[in-house]
């Protein structure tokens, strides 16, 4: 079985964003990407079968990045947006406070797919790690 996913031009650095950003893997547009649920998530994309951590360990760090990046981000872009629009401080503190839980905690399977975006762009996927992908293909196919 061949999958043509893997002789796949690699897509563009924004089309990745944009995937990663709407929960997409970011190779192929799979939807989900690594993710079955919301909040439940395998090793490799559910679409083309690349391992999201294609043998780097520090995988995960880079995703708690990516967390980080965007609840700050968020946080810090309503505060200016506050600022030069001139809403008030309590308003502006609650909208911000509630910021801090829910994106974090809605964005967690984004902080993924954007960081999988960003690590195949510097990291390439390998001849070896479509081979790994078909072979995980192929073993849900027989499962
Ligand atoms: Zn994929």
């Amino acid at each position: 079985m061949t999958n043509s996913l893997h002789s796949q031009k690699t897509p563009s650095l924004p089309k990745k964003l944009l995937r990663g950003l709407l929960r997409q893997c970011a190779w192929c547009g799979g939807k989900g990407g690594f993710f079955t649920t919301w909040y439940t998530k395998t090793d490799n994309c559910q679409t083309c079968g690349l391992s999201r951590e294609r043998g780097y360990e520090g995988f995960e760090l880079g995703a708690a990045t990516m967390g980080v990046f965007m609840t700050f981000g968020s946080i810090i872009s309503w505060m200016i947006i506050s600022v030069v629009v001139g809403i008030a401080l309590v308003p502006l503190l609650l909208i911000a406070g509630a910021l801090a839980v829910f994106v974090p905690t809605l964005g967690y399977p984004l902080t993924y797919t954007v960081w999988f975006a960003i690590d195949i762009t510097f990291r390439s996927p390998t001849a070896e790690d479509f081979a790994q992908a078909q072979a995980w293909l192929d073993n849900r196919a027989l499962a």
